[in-house]
């Protein structure tokens, strides 16, 4: 069974097909600049053939038919007819209160995604334009199923998900903490379990996804419990370009001096703030860790703040639960970051967290970093969101 996965923004769609009978990812690609000048689509199959052209793509349904001959025509093609493929799953930004798991896509869940799109403006509308033109290429025929980065945080109870603003904003507005990159803490959990040998009803387990976008979720007995981002990915702790958890005061006071309008100091917030923000050299790790390195104070300040928060946040995590059996790093960073990590392990020898210095040294890899004495079990787990919107997406066609 092949499931094609789906991950569509405003103005990208990146997409894999995956042969279910041994999870192996058969092709993969991405369409960018749809709608613009210039689109393009880059497409490569297991084997390296590789596919790459560009061809005008004013909305989703040109891209979409675009995959279709990379798949099927192209000299890097994977299959002989989409008939082939037995369902899609989307990933899915924003599922609000509403999706506590994955559902197959119906007219009705099209217009709920597309009325949450109030909480995720960026996402949700570009989600429900690369629906319709995917059913609209691929035929009514292939079941389509969404797979909410909200819904594994649907079980944090109130009084982790209510902010402490005045009752009737929450009821008139929905505003709450709903989470984010909730498919990645949902694997790399299960993956976990299955590497302690437990249960995941009986380890506590703290996950933490750094990436460009970052958050850490706390998981007691087989659930979020708590979540490090909110009503939107902003909340939480620095991150490549979105400052996280911040005094309010401080951004209504910056807005009034520099007479920024809400919309401009969200801007501001989002996409100037972070590691960007601090250390005026990037967003990226990479290059915001090399001008450290060489001697760049305000890198050096980016690092150590992000590394302090990430540590404060596990903290509060482990209170929160009352202890942790394991903590994961995943993303980007998480797995490819040692010496991020190697701070983290110092500042929890109180825990009694011993480093394997050597183990550590891995990038990209499935790998536990902790000796076998140690007080907590730390691992490395890449994740693969793609994979897990595959198995939900088969589970629910099944
Ligand atoms: P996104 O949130 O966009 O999916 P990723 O999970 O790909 O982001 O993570 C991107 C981040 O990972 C960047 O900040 C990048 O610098 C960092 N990263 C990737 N590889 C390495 C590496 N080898 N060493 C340190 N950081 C890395």
């Amino acid at each position: 069974m092949k499931i094609f996965v789906v991950n569509a923004g405003s103005s990208s769609l990146k997409y894999q097909l995956i042969d279910m009978e041994n999870e192996q990812v058969l092709a993969k690609g991405l369409c960018d600049r749809i709608g613009i000048e210039g689109s393009l689509i880059s497409h490569k199959a297991a084997d390296g053939r590789e596919y790459r052209t560009e061809t005008p793509m004013p909305t989703h349904s040109e891209a979409f038919e675009a995959v279709v001959y990379a798949l099927i025509n192209s000299d890097a093609k994977v299959i002989d007819s989409f008939d082939e493929i037995s369902a899609i799953g989307h990933r899915i930004v924003q599922g609000g209160a509403i999706f506590k798991g994955s559902c197959l896509i119906d007219e009705k869940v099209l217009e709920q995604i597309s009325d949450l799109g109030v909480m995720a403006p960026l996402h949700n509308p570009a989600h429900v334009l690369a629906i319709r033109a995917c059913i609209k290429t691929f035929g009514s025929e292939i079941p389509q199923v969404a797979v909410f980065d909200t819904s594994f945080h649907q079980t944090m109870p109130a009084k982790a998900y209510m902010y402490p603003l005045p009752y009737e904003y929450y009821e008139k507005y929905q505003v709450r903490k709903y989470g984010a990159h909730g498919t990645s803490h949902r694997f790399v959990s299960d993956r976990v379990a299955v590497l302690e040998g437990k249960e995941k009803s009986d380890i506590k387990i703290i996950t933490c996804h750094l990436g460009n976008g970052c958050s850490i979720t706390a998981i007691k007995d087989g659930v979020c419990l708590d979540t490090s981002m909110g009503f939107t990915p902003l909340d939480g702790f620095m991150m490549g370009t979105r400052s996280g958890t911040i005094d309010p005061s401080a951004i209504t006071y910056i807005a009034e001096k520099e007479n920024l309008t809400p919309a401009e100091m969200n801007t501001i917030c989002n996409k100037k703030s972070g590691m960007l923000g601090i250390s005026g050299v990037s967003n990226d790790n990479r290059d915001v860790g090399a001008a450290a390195e060489a001697g760049n104070e305000r890198a050096k300040l980016a690092v150590d703040m992000q590394r302090y928060e990430i540590l404060k946040f596990i903290g509060s995590y482990i209170t929160a639960m009352n202890g942790v059996d394991a903590i994961v790093f995943t993303g980007g960073i998480g797995e490819n970051d040692p010496e991020l990590r190697e701070y983290i392990c110092e500042n929890l020898s109180f825990l009694g967290v011993k480093m394997d210095s050597v183990a550590n040294k891995n990038r990209g890899k499935e790998i536990k970093i902790t000796t076998a004495d140690s007080g907590v079990n730390i691992y490395v787990v890449p994740t693969n969101e793609e994979l897990a919107i595959a198995r939900d997406t088969l589970a629910l066609v099944k």
